[in-house]
């Protein structure tokens, strides 16, 4: 018998009633039926956001609303801040040098949170930045960045905007567009939207609309000002991913029933139970000091072969987890807790890292990382 968990930050579980809404007969994207439905999502999706913004729906994943952010907002040879503490710092970085924007990196251990200062600092040795990139959550590492605070830094100064990838951060903890001056927030449909991959979504500031009207960057697909203009039609440019918006229809009804506060709640307590169930076992966490709550980046001790753990405990115990990236392939392994997860996902996912860290000779008591999550979810 085989029955897989997904507990990969990204693809994430899908529920049932979204499945079910996908699967309805296709209608056509410029009919009044479908029209309905984006003017139901736009008004869901500004309440996920906490914005008065529209927010434009993409048909892509969530790097295509990343490029569009370079795109649409830049010109050519224009300065831009990268934050690069991972992964996906990093694919700012090529996105920009792809545009010939001239990336100014701030680079941070993969594993800690940027601290505001060096961004404070690396704007003021060059005052003509145009916009600071940087990851609310990244996925990579499992680290939380303080983007309240870096945005309240970058909105004192009048010609720069900060672009924020909240693809882990939407959905999973507090993200306040509006009130906290977030000029441009994108996230992805596979995380905390628990949809398939496949749709994008960017919401911009005015001060961002200012800067996309003066962007002389190539751009096609990826045409805010197009998008935008479509969307107050309740349509997008091109043919609209259909299915996918219907089940977003789906889960942002979820979201909504449920409210972001109770929903920010739960996801915190899962991340903790994971965290102290891991604790227990005698294993670190890659980043102790500001973990996300999207995901848990856990060292994998020496002398055991990390590498292995991934696959192992997808094909013998029925949990699907990720490993790590770049150089942290097999010296991390990294379990999710947003969107469609509840306390036994968390409780089952832990029980199969027992077994497979046992198979690989780490020696541990048996049930204590179960034991130590349960007590936070019975507090
Ligand atoms: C998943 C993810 C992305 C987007 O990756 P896609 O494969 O294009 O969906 C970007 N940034 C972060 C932080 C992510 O977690």
């Amino acid at each position: 018998m085989k029955k897989t968990l997904l507990l990969t930050p990204g693809p994430t579980p899908v529920p049932e009633d979204v499945l079910e809404a996908m699967a309805r007969p296709m209608i056509h994207h410029r009919h009044e039926p479908f029209r309905a439905v984006v003017e139901k999502v736009k008004e869901d999706l500004k309440y996920l956001f906490q914005t008065k913004n529209d927010v434009l729906i993409l048909g892509s994943t969530g790097t295509g609303a990343m490029e569009g952010a370079v795109a649409n907002l830049l010109c050519r040879g224009d300065k831009a801040i990268v934050v690069q503490a991972g992964k996906f710092g990093e694919r700012w970085t090529e996105i920009c040098e792809a545009y010939g924007v001239q990336a100014i990196p701030i680079d941070v251990e993969w594993g800690k949170a940027v601290d505001p200062e060096q961004v404070r600092a690396a704007l003021d040795e060059d005052p003509d930045v145009k916009a600071v990139y940087l990851q609310a959550s990244e996925t990579s590492t499992g680290v939380r960045h303080p983007v309240r605070e870096i945005a309240e830094i970058v909105a004192a100064r009048e010609n720069t905007v900060i672009v924020v990838d909240a693809i882990t951060a939407l959905g999973v903890f507090d993200l306040q567009t509006d009130a906290w001056k977030l000029d441009v927030v994108v996230t992805g449909s596979q995380k905390a939207l628990m949809l398939p991959p496949g749709l994008a979504f960017a919401c911009l500031s005015e001060k961002a609309w200012g800067l996309v009207g003066k962007s002389d960057l190539p751009k096609y697909y990826f045409d805010f000002a197009k998008e935008k203009k479509n969307l107050a039609k309740n349509q997008t440019a091109y043919t609209s991913s259909v299915s996918l918006i219907v089940g977003l229809q789906a889960s942002l009804a979820r979201i909504k029933e449920e409210g972001l506060e109770n929903l920010f709640a739960r996801t915190d307590k899962l991340a903790r139970a994971t965290r102290a169930g891991v604790k227990a076992l005698g294993l670190e966490l890659l980043s102790p000091e500001s973990p996300s709550d999207a995901c848990t980046a856990i060292k994998i001790p020496d002398g055991i072969d990390g590498a292995k753990i991934p696959s192992l405990i997808r094909d013998k115990y029925g949990v699907a987890i990720a490993g790590g990236q770049a150089h942290l392939k097999g010296k991390i392994v990294r379990i999710s807790h947003m969107g469609y997860v509840n306390a036994y996902d968390i409780l089952s996912g832990l029980a199969a890292l027992e077994f497979v860290l046992r198979d690989l000779g780490y020696s541990l008591e048996t049930g204590a990382s179960v034991q130590a999550a349960l007590e936070v979810l019975v507090s």
